[in-house]
């Protein structure tokens, strides 16, 4: 097929859905895998031409735009200007050093994040060679035939070739967002885009119904390929945390660059220095206490954490929820395949004779069916009321059941597919079945509605057939179906059935049917009303082991896991039981929580952890409830109708398998295995990461604060510079951007689950990190002020040598230092702590390399103005790094006793629910 140039492209909608599939050569049943492929190769894969990102020359260059920068080239230029030619070289080349490092570091996080979007590309049902199989939206080629329903985002332009009750929300494509009726008949070939019936367009969002439709256009070639470039993925590098950094980041500058003017303005008038020395004083005081380097190491810490939580299969789509991740209070989960494993078996059946169990293992059609009255296996072809109730199943289901590779498989809702697998085991093939009795219309099954119908023709006659939700159905029963003929219902009987299996922990669908002379379109009224019940049957869907183990681990974080699952209160409580739920002697239905005004369910929300009959109206008012009480939520989803309380949720969570496309654009976060442990793990990561950064910024700020504070004393007192600008430089961006980095690959504490969830409120800069700033600042200066006037009085030697030992000590001091931040208040001084980081001893490792080029190299020499030192000065340094070791140390230690345990830094985990009830 030739490219289409715009001119050539066809009039679709006016064609009828025959010509249509004549026109790409292909039918109903779908094209061939192997002409699928030359199509692919021919066509090119279906996704838009990917946005470019900024280009990289455009990215060294913003490496540039910072204030840090800015002095530095003006301080450069400055120098030149002074004839200091030696100074200028050695700052441009800092800079470019700098701006070299940002770019690789930037580079690295960005590509972290790209990976992941590729993660996140959606996944399409497309029937090829008479076979429903799904694939990567991107695979897809004109001449598909694909299958929606609701929920789905369309992957290509389609021709409708079947609708059912199909509602398309266009406003990604027309930018209206009331949804709009499709059917099949075609259309004018003048009919604007909009009113296209006939056409479902990539991109739009199908809201309800569902359909069949042929693959017209992919790619860029589709409409909204044609308008717009805009590409939906993860957003850039930008979170509330690096904002507030960022914010703290300018003041900070802003004051030091004040101090610095202020400072060099004393030594001219005061101490009569000369102002050239004195502008480079300044210089060297912002340089030296301006903490540039920080914003770099917290996005590789975030990116970090981004790549950790995918390779477990959390994938974040907003960078916000990295750190939100961290102070989660509350989880709130589906049941259904995220608590449970959702292999779906049909472990008993409720006629009314009695009840018939079955055996066997997963989706393997092989079991016995037993009568328990009779404890003896049932032969089915005395048993009429069985096989017709396992035929209804069969019918009234979407589910298919498949062998590929050796397994068997269920294509669809396992919920149905445990149907099909129940009949596959009395030897009813669902094709063969679906085959003989046609399907005239359908109402799919929605969480609301709690139901599914079916209009079939079945042995000739007409008839309507239902299954759902038990409670709903016996609603709309008054008559079941005997081996005689017809009965009265008898409600309290079958309450007390639907009871027994649920409290086995069953999931019950409950099967009913009418016949329905001279309808041909079903409506909700007319499938409730008048049914004749046939029937109930238990599904067992244990929970995930790994489950069970993260409920336990969420309880000693201090997390409350809540179930709400539109499945029976009875059967919900006793999953919720099996997972070792913290409080299941309660359970609110869907009902109650309608009932009750907001302040009634604030006041209820927590002591209860199990919503069941729940829609996904009622999660926003659970998350609403839940927020107002001062909880940090995340929110399960995976259905269309999911949309607002997952963005309403602090961190809403998408099903990755088996959630629409609509619940992963409301997400935060998305699970590649649609594992409620998943979100606990992911916790775990968003808890390390803002340890990570605490840590990072704890230890960054001293080496500031200590260079910064030496040049300021130096001036004031009139004395020399025990550092000089550029050594602050080099000290400031190459070393300690080095030392810092280890620090954001720490392995979580052993006690990061252990703790409370960080109140969101309290800040990252607390009471506690500024004193450990101040307290080391403090040490470090001692060390340097100590080390550089035992050499240059003392020793009487040369100012170099002095500046020399002043920079080794300040460097050596801040590495013994980068061992104690670590941990923030448990001990360093064990093996674990001592040896327990690699990054750390290879960062230390490098950085002493580099100290030692530094001291002894020529050039360096030449470049820093430093000098080489002697044995004696090297164990000196040693001594005093170790003594700041120990030291802080001790006051660990002294903070420790002082809270009992509990250092200050967890004094951020206080837990949100003390905190929501201390209010
Ligand atoms: P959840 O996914 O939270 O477990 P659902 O809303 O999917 O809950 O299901 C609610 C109830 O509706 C189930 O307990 C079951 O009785 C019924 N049900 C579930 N899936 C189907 C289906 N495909 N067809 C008919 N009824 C269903
Ligand atoms: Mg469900």
């Amino acid at each position: 097929m030739p490219k289409h140039a715009p001119e050539a492209r066809r009039h679709w909608h006016a064609m009828s859905p025959e010509d249509a599939l004549g026109q790409l050569e292909t039918t109903r049943e779908g094209l061939g895998e192997q002409e699928a492929r030359a199509r692919l190769d021919r066509h090119g894969p279906n996704r838009l031409q990917q946005a470019k990102g900024r280009p990289a020359w455009r990215r060294l260059l913003d490496q540039f735009n910072n204030i840090l920068m800015l002095i530095l080239l003006v301080a450069a230029a400055a120098s030149l200007g002074l004839g200091h030619t030696l100074d200028a070289v050695a700052i441009v080349g800092v800079v470019l050093i700098i701006a070299l490092i940002g770019f690789i570091q930037e580079g690295k996080a960005e590509q972290a994040l790209d990976s992941i979007r590729d993660m996140l590309s959606p996944r399409a049902q497309v029937v090829r060679d008479g076979k429903r199989r799904e694939l990567p939206a991107e695979q897809l080629v004109p001449g598909d035939i694909v299958l929606m329903e609701s929920g789905d985002r369309v992957p290509a332009d389609l021709r409708l070739l079947e609708a059912r009750r199909l509602r398309d929300e266009e406003a990604a494509l027309t930018g209206e967002s009331t949804p709009v009726d499709k059917e099949v008949a075609a259309v004018d070939e003048a009919t604007d885009l909009a009113e296209r019936a006939c056409m479902a367009y990539a991109g739009t969002l199908v809201v309800q119904g569902n359909a069949r439709g042929l693959v017209v256009e992919t790619g860029d070639h589709t409409e909204i390929g044609r308008i717009s470039e805009m590409l939906r993925g993860v957003e850039k590098l930008r979170t509330p945390l690096l904002q507030q950094l960022d914010r703290a980041g300018r003041v900070l500058a802003l004051f030091i660059m004040g101090a610095a003017v202020l400072t060099a303005a004393f030594g001219v008038l005061v101490h009569d220095e000369s102002p050239s020395d004195m502008f480079m004083a300044a210089v060297g005081l912002a340089v030296a206490a301006i903490p540039e380097g920080m914003p770099a190491i917290v996005t590789i810490g975030l990116a970090l954490g981004v790549q950790a939580m995918a390779r477990q299969h959390a994938i974040i789509r907003r960078l916000p929820a990295v750190e939100t991740l961290g102070s989660i209070s509350t989880i709130f989960s589906d049941k259904t395949g995220t608590l449970t494993r959702n292999e779906m078996t049909a472990r008993a059946i409720w006629l009314p004779e009695g009840e018939v169990r079955i055996d066997g293992t997963g989706f393997e059609p092989q079991g016995d069916f037993h009568e328990v009255r009779y404890g003896k296996p049932l032969d089915l072809d005395d048993h009429h009321a069985l096989r017709h109730f396992l035929k209804v199943g069969v019918l009234c289901n979407n589910a298919e059941l498949a062998r590929d590779e050796g397994r068997w498989r269920i294509h669809g809702d396992p919920t149905e597919g445990a149907l099909v697998v129940a009949a596959a085991k009395a030897g009813l093939e669902a094709g063969e079945l679906r085959g003989d009795h046609d399907r005239h219309d359908a109402i799919p099954f929605e969480s609301e509605r709690q139901y599914m119908a079916t209009l079939h023709a079945m042995d000739g006659e007409p008839y309507l057939l239902v299954k759902g939700a038990p409670d709903r159905l016996l609603e709309m029963c008054h008559r079941v179906r005997t081996e005689s003929g017809e009965a009265k219902l008898d409600r309290d009987d079958w309450e007390s059935r639907l009871h027994t299996l649920s409290e086995r922990g069953l999931r019950v669908l409950a099967l009913a049917e009418k016949r329905a002379d001279g309808v041909t379109d079903l409506t909700d009224a007319h499938a409730e009303e008048g049914l004749v019940l046939l029937g109930l049957v238990g599904l067992q869907d244990p929970p995930r082991d790994e489950a069970i183990a993260a409920v336990k681990d969420c309880l000693a974080a201090g997390i409350r896991p809540v179930m709400v699952t539109g499945d029976h209160a009875v059967t919900a409580r006793a999953i919720a039981e099996q997972l070792g739920f913290a409080h299941t002697e309660r359970a609110l239905s869907g009902h109650e929580i309608e009932a009750m005004t907001d302040a009634e369910l604030e006041a209820i929300i927590l002591d209860v952890d199990v919503y069941a009959r729940a829609s996904p109206e009622h999660k926003l008012r659970l998350v609403t409830a839940m927020q107002a009480r001062g909880g940090v939520c995340a929110m399960t989803g995976d259905g269309v109708n999911d949309g607002p309380a997952l963005k309403r949720a602090d961190v809403g969570v998408a099903m990755g398998i088996q959630g629409t496309e609509a619940a992963k654009e409301a997400a935060e976060m998305v699970l590649a295995d649609d594992n409620f442990a998943t979100i606990v793990r992911a916790i775990r990561e968003g808890r390390k990461v803002y340890d990570n950064i605490r840590k990072t910024i704890t230890f960054l700020l001293p080496t500031n604060g200590a260079q910064g504070l030496a040049i300021l004393l130096a001036v004031l007192a009139g004395s020399l510079l025990p550092v000089t600008p550029l050594q602050a430089l080099w000290v400031n961006m190459v070393v300690a951007v080095t030392l810092g980095l280890a620090l954001a690959f720490e392995s979580g504490e052993h006690d990061l689950m252990r703790r409370r969830p960080r109140d969101p409120a309290a800040p990252l800069l607390d009471l506690f990190l500024l004193w450990r700033v101040v307290f080391v600042s403090v040490l470090l200066l001692l060390g340097v002020f100590g080390v550089f006037s035992w050499i240059v009085n003392g020793q009487g030697a040369s100012i170099e040598l002095a500046r020399s030992g002043a920079v080794n000590m300040l460097v050596t001091g801040c590495a013994a230092y980068l061992i104690n931040s670590r941990y923030l208040t448990r001990r360093s001084l064990s093996l674990e702590g001592l040896f327990g980081s690699r990054p750390v001893w290879i960062a230390i490792a490098l950085v002493m390399a580099l100290q030692l080029a530094w001291t002894y190299l020529p050039v360096m020499q030449l470049v820093f103005g430093s000098a080489a030192l002697g044995l004696g000065h090297w164990l000196a340094i040693l001594a005093v790094s170790v003594a700041i070791f120990l030291v802080v140390e001790l006051e660990k230690w002294v903070l420790r006793r002082r809270h009992g345990g509990h250092g200050a830094s967890e004094g951020t985990g206080e837990g949100r629910r003390e905190h929501a009830e201390a209010r």
